[in-house]
């Protein structure tokens, strides 16, 4: 049974569940493309009344959805709870503001009157990952409701009861059985319906493998895809940097999530002035992090989100240190039962080396000693990918001149890269294309309309 809630605290599975046959998954899109058909003709209005109220289902339910999330995929109960409260935070800033983002714009053309209208486009298809299983799905389908659009979302196979959850919310607010549909099939069936002519864009965040064979798929069939891939975000400190609070950042940028997180900071890049200083209080600091089980409000760090998870970054620990890399910290499981990790940090990666380039997963961090700003800045565009990333400086304007400079999506000085519900997230290179969230997020699948007037 490929779909299954297993416990990676225990390692246990809790609870199986049967794929979709094809024909289920057949009668779920027609009955998406229908329901897309009276949908789109809604107001404004109808829609922010929807997503309101699934915000409330979901504050309220906060316990409940928070312990399901930690349950299925290990993240610490209390960022389970945020969860929770950022999705809901992201329905309520769609709801509110989606109009006016959506809003007629008018053109100045030489004669006449002219305005784009941003029109919806029909069935999206979602391909979402475990690693936040609320706040990824509701990211593209919040704004994509108030746009018009109708979704059908494939979640992450270790995550069904997360993906069923927010099926029932959807339903629950009174949502139009077709407008909010869960297709619970797997990865490898998922890149084969975008051929479907009722589909009529795709958004995909995991993988480099998936997305490539999500946008694959899509090319083939002149549809609009989003991607959002992996990430190896770079987290520069300089020498005028306040280092205890950088320490604290790198922390937090580290290991929230139990590491697993695409915008985490993987790659610690410190210059030589304050290098030793910085390694040294960051070390110890990742020595005492308190690792165990995530339902405990002590806990700092979870077990990962599966035992598979687990082993492939151990594997991965291993061929670093083979490559020359010496671990400093941690390197270990820490647990023989349940798929808990030690946070770890790695010294003396060599560029060139193919490890040099991976991502790595989990509570794992990479450090690096430069010479300077400039050497700082060629290491972290050393990287296939280009997500996020972080500068650590009292002198912001030079933050921001060393910003102009990084080849991500997205910069962040003096916090960890994060995401806000009126913030676009996305990236460059590797991490893939398109943007969600705020005002670009939510014109990725719309139709610009030019209505023109004589
Ligand atoms: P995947 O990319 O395999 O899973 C993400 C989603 O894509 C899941 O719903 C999965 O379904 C689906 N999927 C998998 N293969 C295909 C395919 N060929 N076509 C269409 N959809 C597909 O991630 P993993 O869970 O395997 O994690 C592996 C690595 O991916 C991580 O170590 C990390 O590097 C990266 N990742 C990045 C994330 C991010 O936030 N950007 C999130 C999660 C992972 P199913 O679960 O059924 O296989």
């Amino acid at each position: 049974m490929s779909i299954q809630t297993t416990n990676p605290a225990t390692n246990k599975v809790v609870k199986s569940f049967d794929e979709m046959t094809d024909k289920q998954v057949q009668d779920a899109i027609a009955l998406s493309d229908k329901t897309y058909n009276e949908w789109k003709n809604t107001s404004f209005e109808q829609r922010a009344t929807l997503l309101h109220k699934v915000a409330k289902i979901m504050r309220d339910r906060k316990t409940e959805l928070a312990t399901l999330i930690t349950l299925e995929m290990g993240k610490i109960i209390s960022q389970s709870e945020g969860e929770i409260d950022l999705s809901a935070n992201i329905l309520d800033y769609y709801a509110d503001n989606g109009a006016s983002f959506l809003a007629d714009t008018k053109l100045n053309p030489e004669s006449g009157e002219a305005f784009i209208r941003n029109s919806p486009i029909g069935v999206l298809f979602g391909v979402m990952p475990w690693n936040f299983p609320f706040y990824q799905v509701v990211r593209f389908a919040a704004p994509n409701i108030m746009v018009g659009n109708t979704i059908l979302l494939k979640h992450a196979s270790i995550v069904p009861q997360c993906a069923i959850a927010i099926e029932k919310i959807f339903l629950e607010a009174g949502a139009a059985e077709g407008l909010y549909t869960n297709l619970m099939i797997s990865g490898k069936r998922s890149s084969a319906l975008i051929s479907d002519n009722r589909i009529k864009g795709v958004s995909l965040t995991g993988s480099e493998a998936a997305g490539a064979s999500v946008a694959e798929a899509a090319g083939r069939n002149l549809k609009k895809s989003v991607l959002e891939l992996g990430g190896s975000d770079a987290f520069i400190v300089l020498e005028d940097a306040d280092i205890d609070k950088a320490v604290e950042m790198a922390i937090v940028g580290r290991m929230n999530n139990n590491g697993e997180s695409c915008v985490a900071s993987k790659r610690f890049i410190a210059v030589a002035a304050i290098a030793d200083e910085f390694l040294d209080k960051f070390s110890k600091k990742v020595a005492a992090l308190k690792v165990g089980d995530p339902m405990d409000p002590e806990t700092q760090v979870g077990p990962l989100s599966s035992e598979d998870a687990l082993l492939n970054i151990l594997d991965q620990v291993k061929r670093f240190e083979k490559a020359g890399a010496t671990v400093l910290v941690g390197g270990k499981r820490a647990s023989d039962i349940g798929a808990y990790m030690q946070p770890t940090i790695l010294t003396n990666l060599k560029r060139g080396e193919p490890t040099f380039y991976e991502e790595l997963f989990g509570p794992v961090a990479s450090f690096y000693k430069v010479k300077d700003e400039q050497e700082a800045i060629e290491l972290a565009n050393d990287t296939p990918f280009g997500l996020g990333g972080s500068i650590y400086t009292k002198d912001i304007k030079r933050a921001i001149k060393i910003a102009d400079q990084i080849d991500t999506g997205m910069v962040f000085i003096n916090q960890p890269t994060s995401t806000s519900p009126d913030l676009p997230f996305g990236g460059t290179k590797g991490s893939g294309y398109g943007r969600e969230l705020s005002e670009l997020g939510i014109t990725e699948f719309v139709n610009k309309k030019l209505i023109r007037v004589t």
